[in-house]
């Protein structure tokens, strides 16, 4: 008689990154990825969230025109030359990065295929600083799945 035995892993972990002010945009794919390489889960999911209102998670194709283009992009949907209420109640200026990091998201799923993150070949998992100023920003991260194959 054999029996193929799996473990539900689940891991959670914390990425810093400092960022250099409005629209820094950085590439953490390759932190990510070594974390879940490291983990021991071959197959599941990687939960990534930036805890900050002015910050987001996406993916883009990491190169200088993909990203300046959407600099533009989020520039010319949430102007920042305009009245925002929050800015007004609270006079810290940041009230067009309050809607731009709402837009865009605090949060990203990443599935996990034997023991690496599933990204098409030009896809990198980005944050975009939003905020006004530089910041030391931190990502969570969880990831849960099934740990490597055993058989008995
Ligand atoms: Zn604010």
């Amino acid at each position: 008689m054999s029996a193929i035995i799996t473990k539900l892993l689940i891991i959670k972990d914390e990425i810093p990154v400092s960022t250099s002010g409005e629209l820094d945009v950085v590439d953490i794919t390759g932190e990510v990825g070594q974390l879940i390489n490291r983990s021991g889960i071959s197959d599941g999911m990687a939960h990534l969230f930036v805890a900050g209102a002015t910050a987001a998670l996406t993916t883009i194709e990491f190169e200088p025109g993909a990203v300046a283009d959407l600099k533009q992009a989020v520039s010319r949907l949430v102007p920042m030359e305009m009245e925002y209420a929050h800015n007004a109640r609270w006079g810290d200026g940041n009230g067009h990065s309050h809607v731009r990091a709402a837009m865009l998201g605090p949060d990203i799923t990443v599935p996990v295929r034997n023991g690496s993150l599933l990204l098409g070949t030009w896809q990198q998992i980005i944050l975009v600083e939003f905020d006004t100023k530089s910041r030391n920003r931190k990502i969570h991260l969880t990831a849960m799945g099934e740990g490597a194959l055993k058989e008995v």
